[in-house]
């Protein structure tokens, strides 16, 4: 096929009206359209408004999203009572005793388990927050899971309880896992399902972020039939990493981290601030980077690369502190490392963000924003910087969704990549906003240097594009053929 229209090829050069032509998995040449249509008369002629490499979501969590797809909606529902009136028509829907399970929801408070209990009182119901670092559950889900009040609270987790003890149904951080262990196992479908509905959005590549242990072996299993839609970046979990070795697959898997958490997220005040929040309490670290120089070290040895959820001041400052300690043993920390979601830097720590990969999810600022001023206002201007990361000298910007956090959808984060929800936040101009989502996510994997390089559009790369119309995506090119999206 010849591909017409503004080519951006993220080779050095400017974006330019040209053609690119592909043959089978490749791009063999990128050229002007007249030449090339003079040179390859038989090829099918496509005209789109962009041509770019193809779209990367650099963080993403494929088994959750595919489980998001099947579960309640409850992205923008902000009040508990029109939960419970969702949960009660889910209720009415499906046989007693099946769970129902939903998440996306948003609350001021820690509300109780009663609303849940009296909507669906014939079924365990769990629903977890937006930013997923909390749960909301009614007595049917405590009880399967064995939840009661002689139940202590996990290692980085607090389960709420009443006056008398009781758990109110209300659950932090890792508390939500009691529950969560309890449901049925989600499968290889799942992850699938999340894979695939990346790949009807134009995606060609997604960095996966943290998935359980046991979705390393569906993942494997899934590239070694050659079932994956795209090409997928895994990270292993910190915990539980199992089979270390980095490395890539035929099929389209390349194994290549390990994710650890310094904290949790702003919504559920979890999030490790230097300032306190305005209720008390500065959030909390989960995975502490004061005491994980070792097993970072371990990881660094073994060819793969730490990535690090941060979002508080607090848990930025001490990464990078981490950062530091590792490069002071002689250890690539600076050149290997990645920080996910960088939300809230302090004016100290931000020239220290300088030759990092820093992967942001511009989505995140808009969904924050009313919460910002009420639950951080100390923070506000230390949120949401990444117009001011990409003048740091070095700093490698990466795009993503964070899906199922944020819906996977490209046209919103790189509009909201340029023009920041915030007062006062500086945007990124639309090359570097396109460069963070379709070049520089491939090379931080070093697939631009592979025999068949991706991340760029000249010739002898990887055919693996994505088609644009007034900042849309269209359609993908993979695997030598054109898919229009739906
Ligand atoms: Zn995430």
């Amino acid at each position: 096929m010849l591909l017409e229209g503004k080519v951006w090829t993220f080779d050095g050069k400017p974006p330019r009206d040209a053609a690119v032509r592909v043959d089978g998995e490749r791009v063999v040449a990128v050229g002007a359209v007249e030449e090339l249509r003079a040179r390859y008369p038989a090829a099918r002629r496509v005209r789109c408004e962009w041509i770019t490499p193809g779209l990367h979501d650099a963080h993403v969590h494929p088994l959750q999203w595919g489980l998001a797809l099947e579960a309640l909606d409850l992205r923008g529902v902000d009040d508990p009572d029109r939960v419970a009136r969702l949960v009660a028509r889910r209720a009415a829907a499906l046989p007693p005793g099946r769970w129902i399970l939903g998440g996306g929801y948003v609350f001021d408070g820690y509300p109780d388990r009663r609303r849940l209990d009296e909507a669906a009182p014939d079924h365990p119901v769990f629903l977890r927050s937006r930013d997923l670092h909390a749960a909301w559950a009614n007595l049917r889900a405590l009880q399967r899971a064995g939840v009661d009040r002689r139940t202590p609270d996990p290692k980085g987790g607090r389960i709420l309880r009443d006056g008398s003890g009781e758990p109110t149904g209300y659950l932090l951080e890792r508390a939500a896992d009691l529950v969560a262990q309890a449901l049925p196992p989600p499968g290889k479908d799942q992850l699938l399902a999340g894979l695939a509905d990346l790949a009807r959005r134009g995606f060609v590549a997604v960095h996966a972020m943290g998935e359980p242990p046991e979705a390393t072996a569906w993942i494997r299993e899934l590239a070694a039939a050659q079932a994956l839609p795209l090409r997928v970046a895994w990270t292993l979990p910190a915990a539980r990493p199992g089979a270390w070795a980095p490395g890539s697959s035929p099929g389209g898997l390349h194994v290549f981290g390990v994710k650890f958490f310094a904290d949790g997220a702003l919504t559920s005040r979890t999030a490790w601030m230097l300032e306190p929040y305005p209720e008390g309490g500065r959030g909390l670290p989960l995975d502490d980077p004061r005491e994980a120089d070792e097993a970072v070290a371990e990881v660094l040895r073994r060819g793969l690369v730490p990535v690090w959820h941060a979002i508080g001041t607090r848990a930025v400052r001490e990464v990078l502190n981490l950062i530091d300690r590792l490069e002071a043993r002689g250890l690539p920390a600076r050149r290997r490392f990645r920080i996910e979601h960088v939300q809230h830097v302090s004016d100290d720590d931000l020239p220290r963000l300088a030759g990092l990969a820093l992967s942001v999810q511009p989505q995140h600022a808009e969904d924050d924003r009313a919460a910002l001023g009420r639950l951080h206002p100390a923070q506000r201007r230390a949120a949401y910087r990444w117009g001011e990361f990409a003048a740091l000298p070095g700093a490698r910007l990466l795009l993503g969704s964070d899906a199922p956090v944020a819906e996977p959808d490209p046209p919103r984060a790189l509009r909201l990549a340029q023009r920041p929800p915030l007062a006062g936040a500086r945007g990124l101009d639309l090359e570097a906003a396109l460069a963070a989502y379709v070049h520089t996510p491939a090379a931080v994997l070093g697939w631009t240097s592979e025999d068949a390089p991706w991340g760029r559009v000249e010739a002898g790369a990887y055919a693996a594009l994505t088609l644009w119309e007034r900042g849309r995506p269209v359609a993908r090119v993979w695997r030598g053929g054109l898919e229009a999206l739906g």
